[in-house]
């Protein structure tokens, strides 16, 4: 948590007067957007109106959440995106731990003077004004609860900011099952559950709500799983054709790498997919135990997570990337 001296300080910059807004990462996920939307949401009921700002577009799962269709999307909104950063006097940067996350916008932001204020649980975070970081908390989302706790305004969590910090928690600890699910993750859900958030409305918004499409792409990926290494290694992938056929919309891969890991013996899960539009591989690692697949990522392939969930980006073609990645899982003896 910050210091009393930096809850002080962070306290006096929260005023109506002061243009303040969020910022979040690349691609976002629930995480993302929920602690974004329920920061958003807590300032609002302290009678501080805040702008949300991603650096692109995000799955249409997300999009029941309060107040969602405000986020201001950069790729869409380049000018009015980079006239708030710039105009901004205090900036919160959620769920990254780097400018280079949040695409174009992270130029914008090492420009602008406004305090910075970062609230992560991301590895090996950059510097900013006031760092929250704190790797073993399983979502960001949580991480805002811990904050309304230490300026101890829990009073203010209203049910929008129950709804959009239960979301953050529920699908950055994959339902409550992942490694850094705690008790202190379970009482802070019970609260919110007491503040309005509705487990089966949240749940069936956010994962009831599949594509054909995604089930046809999951179908294709499932067929041709190919586990490597004796057992130990899972590879999954989409070329940029499939995605095109089966009629790919945002955010109907999220979660596919999660069956590579789901076989037994399978230490490593990696999912390559190559880009609808632009010449390169994004990929999605998942491990279990000690297996650091955001060392990996950092090594390897440009990027970085979370020990037992990272990304990465390639420039070789989909089948040149997947023989690298090989050859490097070759190197690191896994
Ligand atoms: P996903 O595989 O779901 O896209 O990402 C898994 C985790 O790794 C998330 O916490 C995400 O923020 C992080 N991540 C994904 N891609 C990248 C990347 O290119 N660079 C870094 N540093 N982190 C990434
Ligand atoms: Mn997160």
């Amino acid at each position: 948590m910050f210091t009393p001296a930096e809850l002080l300080d962070i306290n006096t910059l929260l005023t109506p007067e002061n243009k303040i807004i969020i910022l979040t990462h690349y691609n976002p996920d629930g995480d993302a957007i929920g602690s974004s939307l329920g920061l958003k949401h807590y300032l609002g009921a302290k009678g501080i109106p805040t702008d949300v700002i991603v650096p692109n577009d995000f799955p249409k799962f997300l999009k029941w959440m309060p107040e969602s269709k405000k986020v201001i999307i950069g790729e869409y909104k380049r000018k009015h995106a980079f006239d708030l950063i710039s105009g901004a006097d205090v900036i919160f940067c959620l769920d990254f731990n780097s400018p280079s996350r949040i695409g174009l916008l992270g130029e914008w932001l090492s420009k602008s003077k406004a305090k910075k204020i970062l609230i992560d649980h991301h590895q090996q975070p950059e510097n900013f004004d006031f760092v929250y970081s704190d790797t073993v908390i399983p979502a960001t989302s949580q991480m805002i609860y811990h904050f309304i706790e230490a300026m101890e305004d829990e009073k203010l969590v209203n049910q929008d900011v129950a709804e959009c910090l239960y979301t953050g928690i529920m699908t950055d600890t994959g339902g409550f099952r992942f490694r850094s699910t705690s008790a202190t993750t379970h009482r802070i859900i019970a609260h919110l559950i007491e503040k309005g958030a509705d487990p089966s409305v949240i749940t069936s918004n956010t994962w009831d709500t599949n594509t054909v499409s995604r089930l046809h792409l999951l179908a294709l990926v499932l067929g041709r799983i190919e586990v490597v290494n004796d057992g130990k290694v899972a590879v999954l992938s989409l070329t940029r054709n499939e995605l095109k056929e089966f009629g790919f919309q945002k955010g109907d891969t999220e979660g596919f790498v999660n069956y590579g890991l789901s076989i037994a013996g399978v230490k490593m899960a990696a999912f390559f997919m190559e880009d609808l539009y632009d010449d390169f591989i994004k990929i999605s690692f998942r491990s279990k135990d000690d297996v650091d697949v955001n060392q990996f990522s950092r090594k390897y392939f440009s990027g970085g997570g979370h020990i037992n969930a990272a990304g990465g980006k390639s420039d070789e073609s989909l089948q040149d990337t997947i023989e690298t990645f090989k050859k490097r899982l070759e190197q690191e003896e896994l």
